[in-house]
């Protein structure tokens, strides 16, 4: 298989975009119909109007995320033998990743991830789960590894059975070489029914990552949040029920609840990072005090 443009996005943000075009506010005009019978239409409005850097990304993430290379990426990553870095340490150096887009409008990634602590700790909420906010896209540091950006972001969805018709984009799927395997390609394939969402391989990228970073070390809720962020297919459409169990669908509610500090706290008012750092450095402290192994 042939890659004309292994990177289409110009920025990883592109993505997130996208989502928000998809999965718009609650309460501001976008695409999406109040009117729940219209859904459908919709969303083939949503893939017309598509931007083509984003239908690209989409078109490899669903060729090239297969059952197999899966596999071999947790096999590599997940030994975990690439750097030793503090959680302050390993955000300084995923703020490496600049990109095309404008500076002067765009948030770094240091910013997006302060943005959304800053409106957990706003709204009160407890403090592994601002925590939570201010460490869960570190696992995009996979990009300065020189991943794709279709292995870094992108909706997730599980592979080792078949895909979902809502998961975007579905008709790329098609090229996926797990299409061909009948195994794998059934509706459970090498699952059992509600075996739960631990046993299940997700596509892979940033949110796996960063939750075996941590997995020892932060309250179950927390975990849930950072391992299952961008599994919209699950969390927003309702799909793959037949593979969760009951654990997984009490704390899908800790995951619904940190979407919208994730998709909708991105202003334009820049977060005082300095003046910020000693209330995260304690929080740190806190759960995951010292060097972690990425
Ligand atoms: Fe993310
Ligand atoms: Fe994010």
């Amino acid at each position: 298989m042939t890659v004309p443009n292994a990177q289409p996005l110009t920025s990883l943000d592109e993505w997130e975009d996208d989502l928000k075009v998809r999965y718009p506010e609650p309460g501001k005009p976008a695409f999406q119909a109040t009117d729940p019978n219209k859904k459908e239409e919709e969303f083939r409005n949503y893939a017309k109007n598509a931007r083509p850097s984003v239908r690209e990304f989409y078109r490899l993430n669903h060729t090239f995320q297969s059952y197999d290379f899966v596999k071999a990426k947790k096999a590599d990553f997940l030994q975990r033998n690439r750097r030793q870095m503090t959680v302050w340490e390993a955000a300084e150096y995923l703020n490496n990743l600049v990109d095309d887009s404008d500076p002067d409008t765009d948030m770094s990634q240091l910013e997006h991830l302060l943005q959304t602590a800053e409106q957990i700790r706003k709204d009160g909420k407890p403090r592994w789960f601002i925590l939570a906010g201010f460490i869960h896209d570190l696992g995009k540091i996979l990009c300065l590894y020189g991943e794709p950006q279709w292995a870094v972001v992108g909706d997730t969805f599980p592979v080792g059975c078949a895909f979902s018709d809502k998961i975007v984009f579905p008709e790329f799927f098609e090229a996926n070489p797990d299409r061909k395997n009948s195994k794998l390609s059934s509706k459970l394939g090498v699952y059992e029914e509600g075996c739960g969402l631990d046993k299940v391989d997700l596509s892979w990228g940033h949110d796996e990552y960063i939750y075996h970073v941590v997995k020892d070390r932060m309250p179950e809720e927390a975990l849930y949040m950072l391992r299952y962020h961008s599994f919209y297919p699950g969390h927003r459409e309702g799909e793959y029920d037949y593979l969760l169990n009951d654990q997984d669908r009490k704390m899908f509610d800790w995951v619904r609840a940190f979407n919208p500090y994730d998709l909708y706290t991105k202003s334009h008012e820049k977060p005082n990072v300095e003046k910020l750092k000693p209330f995260y450095m304690d929080l740190i402290e806190e759960y995951l005090p010292g060097k972690l192994s990425w």
